[in-house]
């Protein structure tokens, strides 16, 4: 995989110096359009043969590095925290429209506005958090 995308690398570059050298010589040629107009397909056929197996040894790796991290399916369920960015959060203020962790929710929190969801799980405890924030006024 690496080899073949060093010889991308390579063969894309070799397309790339003999598009620019090809437009190059049309410089102050203005009847050669059609030769700059090759010039410049080679450019960019060039690049793409450059770009396409970085991207998919970029995707490999990713997929490699997922892979090595593990658990991404519990991760998947915790948001970041709008606070302090950790993927802990838990709740949801419906008043200004963020999601919070714990850790965050005392420094937050105003009483007399907040409401609080929970995140991820449909249970009723967000109402006992809720209810404790909009009982008073
Ligand atoms: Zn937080
Ligand atoms: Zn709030």
């Amino acid at each position: 995989m690496k080899r073949v995308t060093l010889a991308a690398a390579i063969f894309g570059g070799i397309l790339i110096l003999g598009g620019v050298l090809t437009a190059l010589a049309t410089i102050g040629h203005s009847n050669e359009e059609v030769l700059r107009g090759f010039g410049l397909v080679l450019i960019s056929f060039g690049g793409m043969c450059i770009a396409i197996p970085v991207y998919l040894e970029g995707v490999r790796l990713r997929n490699q590095h997922r892979r090595a991290d593990g658990a991404p399916v519990a991760k998947r369920n915790l948001s970041p925290c709008s606070v302090c960015s950790a993927p802990t959060a838990s709740l949801w203020c419906t008043t200004h429209l963020i999601r919070i962790c714990p850790a965050c929710l005392p420094r937050h929190d105003e009483p007399s506005r907040c409401l609080y969801r929970t995140l991820g799980r449909h249970s009723a405890s967000s109402r006992g958090v809720a209810g404790s924030a909009s009982g008073r006024s």
